[in-house]
Parts: structure tokens; sequence; C-alpha cells
């Protein structure tokens, strides 16, 4: 069991990129900040963290443990665990874990980031982050010039396909029987020698540990090497239910995201959140940055705060 008798300043839920770096700005203003993290981070399928500046290729793993070491070394608290639930009591939040242990703090920032819904094909979820991809900024160079098949999930997916047209010059759109193209985007795909199949998919070919091919419902096969997807991004905030925190559907696509503001302050007061769990775009860096900028919003909070709590206790009146 946790033992986290303290009162903190802050409980960060998730220690992927935004959580940590969230963790390590507020060890970094003297804030005692715990960060509690399931060890389930998005990209940990991947082979490295691409399009960080100055940590090109390293492995999510290697990436996360520098993360965690930083935020120890100026002081702040890593823990394993799941926070089952969060609730407000007494002007604290208090988040009860898995292992049964608690934990206390006067401002909560979510971090916990979001959940692909992979489309169910069998052997699918299996190649995900290997050859079955959905982010060109995350993996197009690595896939450069590979045969690319786009899985339409919606209309969407003709975007997709001219988009990964940058990347490769073998690009196949498989309308998997979920759209009907109108006569602009078989103008647009023809223009740009992106092919079209109709049939709809019916299972992965993988020879030698890689993509090969997909097959169609009529026995067919097409000649693939990496299958790009367009999951449902679905923001992990289950835990938030008491404190009355429910995601927002996305209007861009299927999945949720949870509201903040510019500074990630959610509609809960003293609830802020950063990375996936409220922007479905945001990358390692992006997501990083945006945990950077949630604390610094906590720490003014904080701030003001303290000094109200000291203007009490010296005596004279709060403005
Ligand atoms: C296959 C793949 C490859 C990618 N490659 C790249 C890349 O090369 N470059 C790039 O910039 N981006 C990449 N991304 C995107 C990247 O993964 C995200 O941008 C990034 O992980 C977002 O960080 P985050 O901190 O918001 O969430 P996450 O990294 O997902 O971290 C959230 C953490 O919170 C934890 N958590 C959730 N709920 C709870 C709970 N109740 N209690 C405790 N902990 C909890 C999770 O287990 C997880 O560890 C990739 C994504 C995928 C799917």
């Amino acid at each position: 069991m946790n033992h986290l008798e303290q009162l903190f300043d802050v409980a960060v839920i998730g220690g992927g990129p935004a959580g940590l770096s969230a963790g390590v700005a507020l060890a970094r203003a003297l804030r005692s900040v715990v960060v509690i993290d399931a060890g389930g981070q998005r990209n940990l399928r991947a082979e490295g963290v691409h399009g960080f500046l100055t940590r090109e290729g390293m492995s999510p793993q290697q990436f996360l443990a520098a993360g965690r070491a930083e935020l120890e070394g100026y002081g702040g608290t890593a823990v394993t665990g799941i926070v089952k639930s969060a609730a407000h009591e007494c002007g604290n939040f208090v988040l009860a874990l898995d292992d049964g242990s608690t934990c206390t703090a006067r401002r909560l920032l979510i971090t916990s980031g979001s959940e692909d819904e992979l489309p169910d094909l069998p052997g699918l979820r299996e190649r995900w982050g290997r050859d079955v991809l959905y982010c060109p900024y995350c993996h197009g160079w690595e896939i450069r010039n590979q045969k690319v098949g786009v899985l339409a999930a919606s209309s969407h997916a003709v975007l997709q396909a001219l988009t990964f047209r940058q990347w490769s010059h073998d690009v196949t759109l498989l309308l998997n029987g979920e759209v009907t193209l109108s006569p602009g985007d078989r103008e647009q795909l023809d223009a740009r020698s992106v092919k079209v199949v109709e049939g709809r998919v019916r299972g992965l070919v993988v020879q030698d540990d890689k993509l090969s091919a997909v097959t169609l419902d009529d026995g067919s096969a097409v000649p693939l090497e990496v299958l790009v997807v367009n999951p449902a991004i679905v923001s992990r905030a289950n835990m938030l239910q008491v404190l009355g925190l429910e995601p927002d559907d996305l209007e861009e696509g299927p999945g949720t995201r949870l509201h903040t503001d510019d500074s990630g302050l959610t509609t809960c007061p003293g609830v802020w959140a950063a990375g996936n769990v409220t922007d479905v775009s945001a990358q390692v860096m992006t997501a990083a940055a945006a945990g950077l900028k949630a604390a610094a919003a906590i720490n003014a909070d904080l701030v003001l705060e303290d000094t109200l709590l000291a203007v009490e206790a010296a005596g004279a009146p709060a403005h």
C-alpha cells in the first residue's frame, strides 16, 4: 500500500509527458507534489518518440524514466497506482487509489491521457504502434514510400489518404463499406494517384512479424506494409464522476475530451487538466508544454490562497 499521509499542494493523476512535466515544474516551485500513474502511457507500444526536439527516437520507456528521475530529483513524489475516484472534502481533494490508500491535495491536475478505440479486426491491436498507425507526424518519416492503406471509418479518410500521400507515392484508400465518395473526392484522389478499393476489410496478413496485406470479403488481398486507422480517442476520466466532470464529445471526429479554459482549468474549481485528456491532438512535446502551463496556473492560484491565508492569520481584514 502507498503511504501518502501528508497533505500535498498538488496531486497529479497520470504520469505521462503532461503529468511529469507539470510535476517537475511544481516541484521546482517548491510545491509538494505527487504524480500517481497507472503505467499506461499512450505511445508505449511505439519504438521511439519522434518530434520532441533533442530526444529524437528515444524509447518511450527511457523518456518516462528520465522524467520520473527529474521529478524525484527536485523532491516530487512518483507513485504507481490507479486513482479510482476523486472527491472534494473540506476544501481539499481526496483521491482513492486501487490499493486502498488515499491521497489528499489542495489542487488537482488531471493528465490521465486518452484511450484509442481501434477498429475491431482480428490481429489489428497487436500491430498497433508498429505497422498499424494513425499519426503521420509520429510515424510518417519512418514509413515513407512504403505501401500504405488507409482504412476508412468515415469521410475523414479521404483527407487522411491525401495527407499520407505526402509521405508515400503508394497509398490505397480502403472504403470498407463505410464511405461513399463524391465526384469531387474521386477527382482529388485520382489527381494524387491514390488508389481506391471498394470491398470490406476482413483481416490482416502478417508474415515474418510484418504486415504484408489485408484481406477483403471477396477473398482477395491488397498488398500493404502499413495500415492507417482513425481510432476514436476517448479521454480517461471515469475517476472524476464524483466531482461532476464529464468529457464532451469531440466536434472533429469520434472521441471525447475534458473541457478546460486556456490555462487548463476545468469547470470544477481547483481542478486543472492537460495533455491528451483535454486535447486529442497533443503530441509528446505539446502535452508536456500544456502540463508546464497548467502547473504555472496552479502555482499562481496557490500563491493567491497562501497570501489570503497569511493576511487572515495576521489579523488584517481580507480584501
Ligand atoms: C502508437 C502511438 C505512437 C505515438 N508516437 C508519438 C511520437 O512519436 N511522438 C509524439 O509526439 N507523440 C506520439 N504519440 C502521441 C503520444 O503518445 C501522446 O501525445 C502522449 O502520450 C500524451 O501524453 P499525456 O501525458 O497526455 O498522456 P499519456 O502519455 O497517455 O499518459 C497518461 C498516463 O495517465 C495514466 N492514467 C490514466 N488514468 C489513470 C488513473 N485513473 N490513475 C492513475 N493513472 C492514470 C495512464 O496509465 C498513463 O500512464 C503516439 C501515440 C500513439 C498511440
